[in-house]
């Protein structure tokens, strides 16, 4: 058997490579390995989680941002981002459209946005699981204190989402302002994990300068802090920002990544991201079908959905919206898949 096969094999039976063996993974790869590697994926995914995929409602709470995150549309920098903020009223009354619609978790994502410090965030979540005891409420708001992480937690989020970007330090410094350290980021992450939030990392793939010796850190660091939810998409450039006319990743490259990461921890909570849609109409289905179990449509109120960009035609309407449920149940099950209403926790035994 050749090497490629045979470096599968191992990653299958023993969810872990050397970072020299995930280097060759991705280097050599090609289509007979992406399909033996799909193949495994899903069949350890439909151990785990069966043929159901998870569904979350994304809500994009603000825009503005004091970080200049040099690949990011919503960066500080960026003078032609049209800024918005939802108030707590507005914020309720997605999620209570959201529970109608059959969603059971919400996700609260922004920029890092000062105005939403710890009592206001605590008195929104608080009051979201007041309305909804029976949803999981999921934050995504970049880099705060452990202090702050632990009000959070205390005020009832379950969850939070914070990509690490890229597990090589002198990567994330060319993607970073000098200001942003990487050291604080891990940090961030494993405190975490420390108060009890089922907690996402991840990372773009294709970004600026990224190298296949990059991606490997990325996979050895995602095997060793075993996430329980990893969020990666192709970075996609942003006409307003330095990185404009850089290239973008790849759909192959990702769904290859989400095969290989579902094998090297199992039960992790792995989206089909709204990036890998936006670059490519049947991304969402590719990456169910390379091992993903989770779909995160859009639940921002409509005015403010255009504004939320991240990147150059991200997608936010059509089969993106929580609106339009059904439809995406519908191209769901056409893959073989079904959309299931509950809170889609990690599984742990
Ligand atoms: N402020 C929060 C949320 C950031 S937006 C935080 O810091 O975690 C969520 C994710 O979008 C980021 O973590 C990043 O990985 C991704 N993203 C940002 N710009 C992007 C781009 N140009 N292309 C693809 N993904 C991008």
């Amino acid at each position: 058997m050749n090497k490629l096969l045979s470096l599968i094999e191992k990653l299958e039976k023993e969810k872990s490579l050397s970072f020299e063996e995930y280097q060759f993974l991705i280097e050599n790869r090609n289509e007979e390995a992406a399909e033996i590697l799909r193949k495994k994926a899903v069949k350890i995914r439909k151990e785990i989680y069966g043929n159901t995929v998870f569904i979350r409602g994304l809500i994009e709470i603000s825009n503005f941002c004091k970080n200049d995150c040099l690949y990011c549309g919503i960066r500080r920098s960026n003078k032609k981002c049209d800024r918005y903020r939802l108030s707590k009223e507005e914020i309720l009354e997605c999620c209570a459209e959201g529970y109608e619609l059959g969603f059971r978790t919400f996700v609260l994502q922004g920029g890092e946005d000062s105005y939403f410090n710890d009592d206001i965030l605590c008195d929104i979540v608080a009051e979201i699981k007041k309305n909804h005891p029976d949803c999981a409420v999921t934050l995504s708001l970049g880099e705060r204190s452990e202090e702050s992480y632990k009000k959070l937690r205390l005020a009832g989020a379950d969850r939070y989402l914070l990509r690490h970007e890229t597990a090589d330090e002198n990567h994330y410094t060319k993607l970073h302002p000098k200001e942003m350290r990487f050291e604080n980021r891990m940090n961030c992450l494993k405190n975490l994990r420390k108060l009890g939030f089922q907690t996402g990392c991840g990372f773009m793939v294709g970004s600026p300068f990224q190298t296949t010796e990059m991606l490997a850190k990325d996979l050895k660091f995602i095997e060793e802090f075993k996430p329980d939810m990893c969020g990666i998409g192709p970075f996609v450039p942003h006409s307003e920002t330095p990185f404009a006319n850089e290239k973008g990743g790849s759909a192959e490259l990702t769904c290859y990544l989400l095969s290989v990461i579902r094998l090297i921890h199992p039960p992790v909570l792995l989206p089909a991201t709204t990036a890998l849609g936006t670059i490519d109409g049947n991304g969402r289905e590719k990456g169910i079908l390379s091992g993903a179990n989770v779909v995160m449509p859009n639940l921002s109120p409509s005015s403010v959905r255009k504004k939320y960009e991240l990147y150059n035609n991200k997608l936010s309407d059509g089969d993106e919206s929580a609106q339009s449920k059904e439809n995406l149940s519908k191209r769901i099950k056409k893959i073989g898949y079904e959309i299931v209403t509950g809170r889609g926790d990690v599984y742990n035994g």
